[in-house]
This record gives structure tokens, C-alpha cells and sequence, in this order.
């Protein structure tokens, strides 16, 4: 057994966004910091993987939380990600590149009920259209009242990014972060944040109510759709404040050329600049706590601050290759299932108490789609809402992100990269015979892309067309008895490969592949959820499960709170 000579101040477990974002942020404050990772490949639920040519993201496409002062933002400019150069694949050569954001401006289309709805980013173009399309008993009353419910969420979403850039340390769960909401600089947006309190503990549904929206099926069912995919709950579970945050993020999204992937991608290259030692294939299998303090790394000399008051408590890490990494502080970015195996003793208890507290079965049924069109798609997302549930999947929508023209990463000339996720059970999918499994993947992907070409049959036509023609030939089409089938444009896709909670298995780790973070539910209190710092130790968690809200938004701001408490 290898002898462990080095003990580092931090070493996080789990190259996911987050576990990247915080090792980069700590090695830039002069820690002396370690990353193991059990992928080849940085990203987790963020991470990518090439097929015939197209390069895709395994899950998260769309990237938010860009404008000024918001997490991705302050990451982004902090550790100065878009001056990192690293290589990319384009066409055979591997070529230098660097993450390149571009505003989707055009929002994202969303098909319903035989109309296609703009979500526009601009706030009062979209009000517009959601009254339009979306809100049957048209008056004046209802109109101002539908006004006022999108203006109440732009406001709870306005003043939560506010707080959050204020207060790093949310959810405060020691005395020592309580007391900091204090502090002069923030006070007023702690008075701010009590303000929001009953909207942590209210549904959507409540302010439907106040609104006199609540008969309004379409609107809704368009609401519910939107909140499975960015709450992962519904009108009835999901908190106003959170709702707010998941109902208004496609006001500002990005498209991210190579993919959202691109992020972690930088992230690892920045971070290892900055002296992070990264590792990868080393599945960690056990965390155990000793006490002796064995010979610490010096740290910089330009370190922001001095661990050598934590030097009482030492971690031994062993990971599956069987090497030992020693460390004062470890930060983790798996989920509490995961760290309740890899614990003992209290530590073990105190993971235990969440996994026995909530129970979460959603995964990802997702397709990889590659096309052979010249068709562009005149928004970079869009959304198509259906009638009844997708077969062996529990959503009535499914999210659809494309490729845009110029982004050689993505897809060669004349290639279209269409990624397609909804949400499904778990253990629809898990210890199947392989024939069965196989049936029932088949029997989802030709469900979805039959929807899909259906509904854009514009994908499959021979030729391109403008957008005004797109939105004429969809309706034409729902109207007709006339479907395509898939079998006979199969000559068009080039690369085709679908995942299920296996697939999220084999890129996270997490248990039984389940994804999306926690859901924020009304059946929960939010000062329930886990804490960042495990009491009495020095292990701090980041990522989704821990901070659980929109995506890689909550994931990058969970990485800057645990940097803001070290
Ligand atoms: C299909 C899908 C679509 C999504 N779309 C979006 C989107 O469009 N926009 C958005 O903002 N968010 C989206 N999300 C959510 C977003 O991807 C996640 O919230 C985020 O990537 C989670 O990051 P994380 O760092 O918390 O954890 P993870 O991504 O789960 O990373 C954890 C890492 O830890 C590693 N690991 C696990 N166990 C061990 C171990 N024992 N030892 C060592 N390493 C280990 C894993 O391999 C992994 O790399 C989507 C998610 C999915 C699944």
C-alpha cells in the first residue's frame, strides 16, 4: 500500500461544474488544492462525447446566468474563462479555441396545442405573446392581471440575483454566517431576503390564484411544462421563488458555441494554470478522518488565508486505484447518496438523515441527433409540449437544442446537432435484460423523433426554409391527417445515440443515474435542505443536490459560497 507523503488544504471530489469552478476559484486564492475524478472527462451532468463527426453535451445545453453580477458572470470574469485557449476537434484537426458565448436573442420556440409560442427574451414582447397565445378569457381585467403575474416574477427574479450577489453564504447554517447577513454591506439585502420568505413557502399555483389565472388550462399546462424542465417540479409543488427564477430564465439565455461543455472544459484548463492537481479515472471509494497531522504542502505565499488553524483534522481519501490523498479540507461535489457510502461514522449519519429524508427517482431520457440538412432553425431552442406522456418517460414536453450554422465543433458543414432531454424514472431503466432494455430505449427515441419531425417537419424536407415558412408548414401539417414516419427519412441522420439514467450512471456517478438536482418543493422547508459545511468537520458540499435550484446557476453559485467560507 502506497505510503501518503503530501497533505493538501482542499481536495474536491468530482470534476462537475461546480467541483471545477471551486477547485479553479481556490487555486487562484493560493490553496493548495486537488481534484479527483472518477470520468476521463470533466463536466459530469455537463460533459460531451463525439459520434460520427458531432460533438455533443451529455445533458445541459443552454446556459443562463450570464448578465452582470449573476454566478456564471462573476465565474466567468473572475478566473477570466474566456482567455483560456484550449484545443478542440474540428472536422480531423484538433484546433485552439476559446469559450465563446453568443446572446440567443430570437428565445426559444415552444409548440403547443397546434401553435407556436415565442418566448421571447424581450420582457414585454413576451407578455404579449403569452397573453395571445396562451390565455383564453381575453378582457381587460384579464389582461392586466396576466400582466401582473409575469411583472411579480421578473421582480422576485430582479431582487434573488441582487441577494445572491450580495450574499454568497445562502442558505446560512451556522452562527458565524447569520451573523455576517449583519454586516453593514449586507444588511439591506438580508431585509430584502426576508421580504421573499413566504414565496419559499407558497406554490405557483397561490399567485395563479391571486390572479384570477387559475381556469386558464393553456397557460398552465405551458406553465408546468416550463417549470419540469427548469424546476424540475410543477404549478402545484413548485415556490414562488423558485418558480420566479425558473419561469423568467429564458429572458437571457446563451448558446454556447462547441457546447455548454465548453464551460467545464475552460474550467479544467484555468484551473490546472492556476496549480490545481487534477485527476482523473479515480473513482473515490472511501473518505476516512484521522487525527495525527501528517507534513502539510506549504502553502503560497500569497494565500488569501492560513488553514493552519484546521491542521487538528486530517482526511484520508482512497481512491480506486488504491492511492491515498491526503487532505485538511475536502470538498465534495457528489450528492448525499453518494457521500452516505463513502462516510463513516457521524459523518455517515448526517448524509444518512438526508438520503431518509427525500426520496428522487427523476432521470434523463435524452437523444443525440445528427442530421443531414441544410435546414436552420431559426431559434437555438425550442420545446414541444404534447397531449399525453412520452412513452416510458414521465413529461408531456420534451427540450430541443440545435446547432447553429457556424459552430464547426458542434457539426461539420451541412450537419445539424439536435440534442433532445426530457425527464423519466430512474428505474424505468435500470436492471432490465438487454433486450428489454433495448426495446424500451428504441420504443422512447422513435416516439420522440416522430413528435419532432412532425412537428418541424422542416428538419426533414429536402430543402430549407425561411422561418415564416417554418411556422406555416408546422400548423399545415398538424392540421393534415398526413404524418411523417421515421423510417422513411432515415437516410437523413447520420448519428443517432439515446441515454437513459444508465447513460447519467456512467457520466455522474450519482445513484441509480438519477439527475437534475433536488426540486425545490413547497413540501419542504428550504432551511431543511443540506447545509454546505457538514457540522464539526471540514467537509463542505457543492453542486446541485446541495444547492439545489436552476441548473449550473445553482452549481457555479454553490462553488462561490463555499469559496466565500473557507
Ligand atoms: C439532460 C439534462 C439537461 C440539463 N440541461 C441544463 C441546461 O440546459 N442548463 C442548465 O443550467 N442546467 C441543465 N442541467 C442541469 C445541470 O447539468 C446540472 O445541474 C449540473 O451540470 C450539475 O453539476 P454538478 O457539478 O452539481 O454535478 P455533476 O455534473 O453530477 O458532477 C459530479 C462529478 O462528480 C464525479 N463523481 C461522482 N462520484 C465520484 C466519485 N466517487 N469519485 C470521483 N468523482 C466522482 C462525476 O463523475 C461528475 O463528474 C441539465 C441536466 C441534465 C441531466
Amino acid at each position: 500500500m502506497p505510503q501518503p507523503q503530501k497533505v493538501y488544504d482542499c481536495t474536491i471530489i468530482g470534476a462537475g461544474v461546480a467541483g471545477l469552478a471551486v477547485a479553479a476559484l481556490l487555486a487562484k486564492d493560493g490553496f493548495k488544492v486537488k481534484l479527483i475524478e472518477s470520468h476521463s472527462k470533466p463536466g459530469g451532468c455537463a460533459s460531451f462525447f463525439r459520434n460520427e463527426g458531432f460533438r455533443y453535451d451529455v445533458g445541459a445545453t443552454t446556459l443562463s446566468g450570464l448578465e452582470e453580477g449573476q454566478p456564471i458572470a462573476e465565474l466567468i470574469k473572475e478566473l477570466e474563462l474566456d482567455k483560456v485557449v484550449y484545443k478542440n476537434k474540428i472536422g480531423t484537426e484538433d484546433k485552439e479555441t476559446s469559450l465563446r458565448l453568443s446572446h440567443s436573442k430570437r428565445g426559444i420556440q415552444i409548440f403547443q396545442d397546434g401553435q407556436i409560442i415565442h418566448r421571447y427574451t424581450d420582457k414585454e414582447k413576451w407578455i404579449n405573446e403569452s397573453y395571445k397565445k396562451l390565455i383564453s378569457n381575453k378582457n381587460i381585467d384579464t389582461e392586466k392581471n396576466h400582466r401582473a403575474f409575469w411583472n411579480e416574477l421578473y421582480r422576485i427574479e430582479k431582487s434573488a440575483f441582487k441577494i445572491l450577489k450580495v450574499h454568497k453564504n445562502l442558505l446560512p447554517n451556522s452562527f458565524k454566517d447569520y451573523l455576517s447577513c449583519l454586516a453593514p454591506s449586507k444588511l439591506l439585502a438580508s431585509l430584502s431576503g426576508l421580504t421573499h420568505l413566504p414565496q419559499l413557502y407558497l406554490p405557483l399555483k397561490y399567485l395563479l390564484k391571486k390572479y384570477f389565472l387559475s381556469d386558464e388550462t393553456a397557460f398552465i399546462k405551458f406553465l408546468d411544462e416550463q417549470l419540469i424542465i427548469s424546476t424540475q417540479n410543477n404549478t402545484e409543488k413548485t415556490p414562488i421563488f423558485t418558480a420566479a427564477l425558473g419561469l423568467t430564465y429564458g429572458s437571457s439565455i446563451y448558446y454556447v458555441y462547441g457546447g455548454v461543455n465548453q464551460l467545464a472544459v475552460a474550467l479544467q484548463k484555468r484551473a490546472e494554470e492556476l496549480g490545481a492537481e487534477i485527476l482523473m479515472r479515480r473513482e473515490v471509494l472511501q473518505i476516512d478522518i484521522i487525527t495525527q497531522s501528517p507534513v502539510n504542502l506549504s502553502t503560497k505565499n500569497n494565500t488569501k488565508n492560513s488553514l493552519s488553524e484546521d491542521f487538528s483534522k486530517t482526511y484520508l481519501i482512497k481512491d480506486k486505484t488504491g492511492e491515498e490523498h491526503l487532505s485538511h479540507k475536502i470538498i465534495s461535489n457528489l450528492t448525499f447518496w453518494s457521500m452516505a457510502k463513502l462516510t463513516k461514522g457521524e459523518t455517515q449519519n448526517f448524509f444518512q438523515g438526508f438520503v431518509n429524508k427525500f426520496s428522487y427517482d427523476i432521470s434523463a431520457f435524452t437523444i443525440y441527433l445528427g442530421l443531414n440538412t441544410n435546414y436552420i432553425p431559426p431559434t437555438d431552442y425550442a420545446q414541444i409540449n404534447l397531449n399525453k406522456q412520452i412513452q416510458h418517460c414521465c413529461s408531456h414536453s420534451f427540450y430541443i437544442s440545435f446547432s447553429r450554422p457556424d459552430d464547426e465543433i458542434k457539426a461539420s458543414e451541412g450537419g445539424l446537432n439536435i440534442i433532445i432531454s426530457t425527464h423519466t424514472k430512474a428505474q424505468e431503466w435500470l436492471n432490465l435484460p438487454e433486450e428489454e432494455y433495448l426495446k424500451k430505449k428504441t420504443e422512447t427515441e422513435s416516439y420522440i423523433l416522430e413528435e419532432l419531425f412532425n412537428t418541424i417537419p422542416e428538419l426533414v424536407k429536402e430543402d430549407g426554409n425561411t422561418e415564416n415558412e417554418t411556422v406555416q408548414s408546422s400548423i399545415e401539417l398538424a392540421a393534415s391527417e398526413s404524418r411523417i414516419s421515421l423510417d422513411k427519412i432515415r437516410y437523413k441522420i447520420k448519428s443517432l445515440i439515446s441515454g437513459t439514467a444508465k447513460t447519467f450512471l456512467h457520466y455522474t456517478k450519482r445513484k441509480n443515474g438519477v439527475v437534475g438536482g433536488l426540486p425545490h418543493s413547497v413540501d419542504y422547508s428550504f432551511f431543511e435542505l443540506m447545509p454546505k459545511k457538514v457540522p464539526n468537520e471540514n467537509i463542505y458540499m457543492v453542486g446541485d443536490t446541495g444547492f439545489p435550484g436552476q441548473g449550473l446557476v445553482s452549481t457555479v453559485y454553490s462553488a462561490l459560497s463555499v469559496r466565500e467560507s473557507l
